[in-house]
C-alpha cells in the first residue's frame, strides 16, 4: 500500500462499524492462507461488510487509494486464490449469509455470497428441493461461483456456471451491476454470468447470487463397485456414459485412497480400485439403469458390487468419499496437501489415470488417485513435507507432468479448483492468444489492478 494502513482504516471506519474492520494479527493470519501448500501472506486489513452498498463503498475507497482487495469466502480453495500477496484489504463475506428468497415454483433461490452449500441444502429440504454442486469442503456459494466449483453430481447436474441465473456484482470502481435475470434463457447481450463465474475475485465482488435448484428425486440408490485394476474401473465408467445411462454420481477411489478411507471413516471396504456410484429418479427407470450398469461393470471385470438404498448407509458411503482429502490430511500430520486437477476428454481418461498412478508410484510420495471420473476430471493427491526440498521438487515435477499430459490431449490444467497462483504458469500454454483477450478484459474492468491482483492473469500496473 502506498497509503498507510492507519489512513485506510480511518477512511473505512467512516461508513463501517468498529467491529467490521480488523487489523488483529489472528484475524489477519486466518485470511493469509487457504487449504493448500502455497506460501502464507497476510492482508493489512480485514473487513466484514453486511450489504452490497458497504462493499461498493469499500471498493470505491480501495480504487481511489489504489489498494489491493481480495474477496474471501471460507478460504477452502486449493491454489492460493485468497492469499493476498499484494497485501491490502481482504473482504470477508461471512456476515452476508442470508438466504434471501426461495422461489420454489421457479426452481430458483436468491442468496447472499456467504451462505454455505450445506446451509442452503438444509433450508431447501423444507421445500423438497436441493442445490446440486458439492465440492469436498463446505464452501460459500460466492466462493464456489468465483471458482466455478463442481463436485460429485456434476456428471448429471453440471458445474457452478450451469447453476447461476444472475449475479449482483460490485465492480472495481464500486458500480453495482446484475449479470443476468430470472428467465430460463436469454439471447440478450454478452454472457456476463459466464464471464464472472470462475473469475476468482479478479473482476468483481459477488454480493447476491440467483441459483438453480432441483426437486429431490423420488428414489436414490448408491453402490460401491470393486475392480481388479484402475483401468477396468475407468473403462467401465466410459462404457456406462457411452450407453447413455443418466448416472447421478460416479467417483473413482484407488487402492491407497481406499486404505485412507478405511482408517479415517472406520469402514472395511475391499482395498482395491473402487467406483462409488449413485442413481436417482423414479423407481421403474432407476431399476433399469441399475441393472444395465451392473451388466456393463461385470463385463469390465467388476469383482464385487454393494448397493445401498438405505439413507444411513448411503450417507456413510458418500461421507467417506467426501472426507477423503481430510483423511489424507489427518493421516499425515505436519505435511501439506498438493492436489492435481486435470480434466481430459473422456476417451483419454483411462490412460491418463494410469499414467498418473504410475508416475506417483515412481516418485515414492504418499498419495492417491481419485476423482469425478464421469467428467474426465481426476485428482492425484500428494502429501508433502514442505521443509524437505527434495519432496517439494518431486511433487512440483509430478504436477507439471500431469498437466503437460492433459494439455497435449486438449484437456485443461484445472477441471474445478481454479487457477489462483498454482496454475498460472500453465495459462499461456493452455490458452495461447486467448490469454491476451483475458488480460484486456481484466484491464478494462479493473484498470488499477486492485481486485485479487496477479491471480489468473498477471498485470504489471498495480499502484501506478
Ligand atoms: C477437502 C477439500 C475438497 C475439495 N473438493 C473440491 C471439489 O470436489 N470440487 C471443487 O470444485 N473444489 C473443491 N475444493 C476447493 C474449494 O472448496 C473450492 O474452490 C470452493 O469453491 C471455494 O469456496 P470458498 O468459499 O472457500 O472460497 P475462497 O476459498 O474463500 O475463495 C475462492 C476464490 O473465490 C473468490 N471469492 C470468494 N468469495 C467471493 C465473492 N463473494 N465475490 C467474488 N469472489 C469471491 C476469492 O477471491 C478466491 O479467488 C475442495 C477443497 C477442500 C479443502
Amino acid at each position: 500500500m502506498t497509503v498507510s494502513t492507519e489512513q485506510v482504516v480511518e477512511t473505512l471506519k467512516d461508513f463501517l462499524e468498529e467491529s467490521q474492520v480488523s487489523i488483529n494479527q489472528t484475524v489477519r493470519e486466518l485470511h493469509g492462507k487457504d487449504e493448500s501448500y502455497h506460501k502464507i501472506s497476510l492482508p493489512d486489513i480485514v473487513v466484514f461488510p453486511k450489504t452490497a452498498e458497504e462493499v461498493s463503498k469499500i471498493m470505491n475507497v480501495a480504487n481511489n487509494l489504489k489498494v489491493a482487495v481480495v474477496p474471501f469466502g471460507r478460504g477452502s480453495s486449493l491454489e492460493g486464490h485468497v492469499i493476498p500477496y499484494e497485501k491490502g484489504i481482504t473482504i470477508d463475506f461471512s456476515l452476508m449469509d442470508k438466504i434471501l428468497e426461495v422461489r420454489a415454483n421457479d426452481l430458483l433461490v436468491k442468496v447472499q455470497p456467504g451462505v454455505t452449500r450445506t446451509q442452503l441444502n438444509k433450508e431447501l429440504k423444507k421445500y423438497g428441493l436441493f442445490f446440486s454442486v458439492d465440492p469436498g469442503a463446505d464452501a460459500t456459494l460466492g466462493g464456489m461461483a468465483a471458482t466455478n466449483a463442481s463436485g460429485t453430481t456434476t456428471v448429471k447436474y453440471g458445474v457452478m456456471r450451469d447453476q447461476v441465473r444472475d449475479l449482483e456484482v460490485v465492480l472495481a470502481d464500486g458500480t453495482i451491476i446484475h449479470t443476468g435475470n430470472l428467465a430460463a434463457k436469454s439471447a440478450s447481450g454478452f454472457h456476463l454470468n459466464g464471464l464472472f463465474v470462475g473469475s476468482e475475485g479478479t473482476l468483481g465482488c459477488f454480493t447476491e447470487l440467483t441459483l438453480k435448484v432441483y426437486g429431490i428425486p423420488e428414489f436414490t440408490t448408491a453402490a460401491r463397485a470393486v475392480f481388479p485394476t484402475v483401468k477396468n474401473a475407468v473403462e467401465a465408467v466410459t462404457s456406462i456414459l457411452q450407453a447413455g445411462i443418466p448416472i447421478a454420481r460416479v467417483e473413482l477411489v484407488d487402492e491407497s485412497s481406499i486404505r485412507q478411507v478405511n482408517r479415517f471413516s472406520e469402514t472395511a471396504y475391499a482395498e482395491k480400485p473402487t467406483l462409488f456410484l449413485e442413481f436417482d429418479g423414479n423407481e421403474a427407470g432407476l431399476k433399469q439403469d441399475v441393472e444395465f450398469t451392473q451388466e456393463i461393470m461385470e463385463d469390465h471385470g467388476c469383482m464385487e458390487i454393494q448397493f445401498e438404498t438405505d439413507n444411513t448407509a448411503r450417507t456413510k458411503l458418500w461421507d467417506a468419499r467426501h472426507n477423503l482429502a481430510y483423511a489424507y490430511i489427518h493421516g499425515n500430520v505436519g505435511k501439506k496437501m498438493m492436489v492435481t486437477d486435470v480434466c481430459v476428454p473422456i476417451s483419454e481418461l483411462a490412460d491418463a489415470v494410469i499414467y498418473a498412478r504410475t508416475e506417483l508410484d515412481s516418485i515414492g510420495l504418499i498419495g492417491g488417485v481419485l476423482g469425478h471420473v464421469g467428467d474426465g476430471n481426476f485428482h492425484a493427491l500428494l502429501m508433502i513435507d514442505m521443509n524437505n526440498p527434495e519432496e517439494v521438487a518431486k511433487a512440483d515435477e509430478f504436477n507439471e507432468k500431469i498437466v503437460q499430459y492433459a494439455l497435449e490431449r486438449d484437456g485443461t490444467c484445472t477441471g474445478e479448483h481454479g487457477v489462483g497462483i498454482g496454475k498460472q504458469k500453465y495459462q499461456a500454454a493452455e490458452h495461447g492468444a486467448a490469454l491476451q483477450v483475458m488480460e484486456k478484459i481484466k484491464v478494462a474492468l479493473d484498470p488499477n489492478n486492485i481486485l485479487n491482483p496477479n491471480k489468473i492473469v498477471k498485470i504489471e500496473s498495480l499502484g501506478e
